[in-house]
């Protein structure tokens, strides 16, 4: 059997990983501690929110079909909301069709599902320097080594993908051409229900660009939760500056929203995103090269989304299995 690796367990890189796994044992790396990548939770105490992605919708009837099929393997389910849309001069309920999911309870209950189909997995382990000459060697952060591997999946985001390519590819110019945006991220959790007339809504001209009731969606605790998104460009523009003037200003900002004051705040948390989605949708798939039978994939490459990234992650695989025949 062939052996890959993947460094990555995003969504991208998981969903190489299913269409992989019966034809080669897959190693599957991450620096964090556990999968999903941007598909993540974060818990303080009692309290929990969906800190990256917020729902999945699909585009495309391929990944309504992988929809369908999460859902009834009980690994998503339909969120019922109808976000409001908030600009200068609109304030109200924003209809549309689109089916909104979420994998539930959480929204790692799907990667930790998907991770199952690894023949190993390396958690908390950061690769830092890549090697190849005919196969490849992975070193991580205390300069353990893996290896040797016929193939290689890179699923992390641009920048970070850059010192792990081998000197002669020439993918880099391409890679050193795509950015990603930041987001600031506020998490808040109260003692009694935040009374607004809304679940989520997509917010325009504000520092704020998305906030959601997190408990709004199916098998979440009780707890009134909120996540309050600040917008690519404020983030971008505030990308450095102190936490607690963030903190102040996202928190100024979603009271002024609301419209009236916020109740006791239970627990709180602030993250910064520094490569929350691509600036760019260039809807390469993924981009390989055959001559050392490396792919790099991840949303970056397709679109901005999960779906994005799930596209990437299937175009990698199809890439990598062509190299070996
Ligand atoms: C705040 C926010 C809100 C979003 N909202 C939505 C939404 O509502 N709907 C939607 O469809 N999409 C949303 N997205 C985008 C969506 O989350 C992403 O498009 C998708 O999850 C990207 O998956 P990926 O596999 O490409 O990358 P990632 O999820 O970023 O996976 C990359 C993985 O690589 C790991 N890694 C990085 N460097 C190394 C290294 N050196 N060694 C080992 N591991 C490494 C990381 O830990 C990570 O797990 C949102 C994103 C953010 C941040």
């Amino acid at each position: 059997m062939k052996t890959i690796a993947i460094i990555g367990a995003g969504v991208a890189g998981l969903t190489a990983l299913q269409r992989l796994k019966d034809q080669a044992e897959v190693t599957v790396f991450d620096k964090a501690r556990g999968p999903g990548g941007r598909l993540s939770s974060k818990r303080v105490g009692e309290d929990s929110w969906d800190m990256g992605a917020q729902f999945i919708r699909a585009h495309s009837l391929e990944f309504r079909h992988a929809l369908e099929h999460w859902q009834n393997e009980g690994l998503i389910q339909e969120w019922q909301v109808n976000p409001w849309l908030i600009t200068s001069d609109h304030r109200g309920p924003s209809p549309d069709n689109t089916r909104r999911y979420v994998p539930a309870p959480r929204m790692t209950a799907l990667s930790r599902q998907l991770i199952g189909a690894a023949h190993h997995f390396e958690a908390s382990c950061r690769i830092v320097r890549t090697h190849y000459d005919g196969a490849w060697t992975l070193w991580d952060e205390n300069d353990r080594a893996f290896g040797p591997f016929d193939g290689l999946i890179i699923n992390v985001p641009p920048e970070q993908a850059l010192p792990l390519l081998p000197p002669a590819t020439a993918l880099a110019d391409t890679v050193g051409s795509l950015d990603m945006l930041p987001c600031w991220t506020l998490l808040m959790s109260f003692t009694s229900p935040l009374d607004v007339p809304f679940d989520a809504a997509f917010v325009r001209d504000s520092k704020l660009g998305w906030v959601a009731r997190n408990n709004s969606k199916p098998g979440r605790e009780n707890t009134d939760a909120w996540v309050i998104q600040a917008s690519h460009a404020w983030s971008a523009l505030h990308k450095d500056a102190p936490r607690d003037q963030i903190q102040n200003a996202m928190i100024a900002s979603f009271t002024e929203l609301c419209s009236t004051p916020l109740p006791e705040v239970r627990s709180q948390w602030l993250h910064r995103w520094l490569f929350a989605v691509p600036a760019q949708s260039p809807g390469l798939g993924s981009l390989s090269d055959p001559e050392c039978r490396l792919v790099l994939a991840g949303d970056w490459c397709q679109h901005g989304s999960v779906e994005g990234a799930w596209i990437s992650g299937n175009h990698a695989a199809q890439q990598l299995l062509e190299m070996f025949a």
